[in-house]
């Protein structure tokens, strides 16, 4: 399936999770075989060279950087939403419309100087993401570059990344 087909199964619900907000949904595409196998093709070639690691954001950062593992020969770490890990190398926290969130990193996973890349399924504001590269940086890696599948413009999120090499398959 061609690359324009398998983004055209994303679907598009209004007024979720909030009212004036359009949310992608990406279940259609995950669960088409071809879509989500030309989507991870597209996603495997964006990878920086040199990366030795992805890490995939939960939740459907995981399926994308399995894949895209998978496909590459890479192995992944999960970057966690809090109070999953048993044992944490690092926490973020970081500003939403409304309250905060945070991520956490595994510990003893990353090492130090490793290049490690960063995949998700949608930048928005960039915070995830932004987050995401501070907790790697922590540990010590050097994040290579940021994939996601899709990149809502009108939210600023490349401009909060500063100069991140960021990779994104649309942008809408
Ligand atoms: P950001 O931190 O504002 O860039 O939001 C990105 C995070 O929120 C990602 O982990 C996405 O999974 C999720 N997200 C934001 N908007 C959407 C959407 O329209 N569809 C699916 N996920 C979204």
């Amino acid at each position: 399936m061609d690359l324009d087909k398998a983004l055209g199964l994303i679907a598009e619900v209004p007024d979720f999770p909030e009212p004036g907000v359009l949310f992608r949904d990406l279940s259609p595409l995950f669960a088409d075989a071809a879509g989500f196998a030309a989507v991870t093709d597209a996603l495997a070639g964006t990878l920086d060279p040199g990366v030795e690691l992805l890490a995939g954001v939960e939740a459907r950062g995981f399926l994308l950087a399995a894949a895209v593992g998978y496909a590459r020969g890479l192995g992944v770490v999960l970057v966690r939403k809090p109070g999953k890990l048993p044992s944490v190398a690092g926490r973020v926290d970081y500003a939403l419309e409304y309250g905060t969130a945070s991520v956490e990193l595994p510990a003893g996973i990353v090492r130090p100087g490793q290049r490690v890349a960063v995949l998700d399924d949608v930048l928005a504001t960039g915070g995830t993401v932004a987050a995401t590269g501070k907790l790697l940086e922590d540990a010590g890696a050097e994040v290579t570059g940021v994939s996601v599948v899709l990149e809502l413009a009108g939210l600023g999120g490349r401009a909060v990344l500063g100069g991140r090499s960021v990779h994104s398959l649309r942008t809408c």
